[in-house]
């Protein structure tokens, strides 16, 4: 049940977003203006304010339903698994790797380098997703309908004009989309839990919430399914602990688990 309303959730904003990004839907703007990195940059304390509040009281939500980045990472993911089971299994996290790209982005974002910190930054990286390849599939998939239509002897529809912006923006918008593609695909949230310098400010405020995943030793009779289900690989099951940190709240192991050993309380 929560996995089905967090997957609800997440599909209503990522359709959102992009509308607004296509810019079909100017009312879906407040979704753009409650992303962390953008919030933060802009000093919107509100937005920013509002979504380390639930981090430190709930964990990272805003990573399975608010970002899209991370539900472009889903999709990828949940593709995959059309044509192979996913089968993560649970890796210590890497601190060291994490840290050190919070910091880049912080002295590349203070020390006027935004465009090269942009390339990390979640937002920045699916907007130019959506600018430099979604857009003009729309505008494709327009004229091509504006054609039948005329076809059909009905020229009631425009063409639209499809812009390429920038050869260099492109060149980084499709390594990018194709690194985490694969990345996503083959592990999950590593992008998430290792280089995304939100990533990292939010797991930090996470680490201690009290509205956690909790393994329940008692019920646990040690199979793991809950760690091959788990796409952030924070499940130790060996040990019964959860890293809080980097758990995205996708709540894959509540269903995976069928001893009812796996719970958000
Ligand atoms: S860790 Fe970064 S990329 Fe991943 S879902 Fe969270 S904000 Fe988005
Ligand atoms: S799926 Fe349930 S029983 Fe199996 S290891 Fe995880 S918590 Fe324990
Ligand atoms: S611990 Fe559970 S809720 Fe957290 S990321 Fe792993 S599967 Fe998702």
């Amino acid at each position: 049940m929560l996995r089905a309303l967090r997957i609800l959730a997440a599909a209503a904003v990522f359709v959102g977003l992009n509308l607004f990004f296509l810019g079909f839907a100017e009312g879906t703007g407040g979704l753009a203006r409650i992303q962390f990195a953008p919030a933060c940059m802009a000093f919107n304390l509100v937005a920013a304010g509002a979504v380390a509040a639930v981090t430190m009281l709930a964990g990272r939500i805003y990573c399975s339903v608010v970002c899209p980045l991370g539900v472009f990472q889903d999709i990828v993911l949940w593709m995959r698994k059309l044509f192979a089971k996913a089968n993560f299994s649970y890796r210590p996290g890497r601190i060291v790797v994490r840290a050190a790209c919070a910091a880049a982005f912080v002295v590349l974002a203070l020390c006027g380098g935004a465009a090269l910190a942009g390339v990390i930054e979640p937002y920045s990286v699916y907007g130019r997703f959506a600018t430099h390849f979604f857009e003009p599939l729309a505008a494709v998939c327009a004229n091509a309908a504006a054609d039948l239509a005329a076809r059909w002897g009905h020229p009631c529809m425009l063409k639209t004009e499809i812009f390429v912006r920038g050869w260099a923006a492109l060149g980084v918008a499709g390594v990018s989309f194709v690194a985490l593609a694969v990345v996503a695909a083959w592990r999950g949230r590593l992008f998430c839990n290792t280089v995304c310098p939100v990533g990292a400010v939010l797991g930090l405020l996470s680490a201690k919430a009290p509205v956690r995943i909790r393994l329940d030793a008692a019920k646990c009779v040690k199979c793991g399914l809950c760690a091959k289900a788990c796409k952030a690989e924070c499940i130790d099951v060996a040990n019964g602990k959860v890293d809080q940190s980097r758990c995205v709240r996708c709540f894959n192991c509540l269903g995976a688990c069928k001893k009812g050993g796996m719970s958000w309380k």
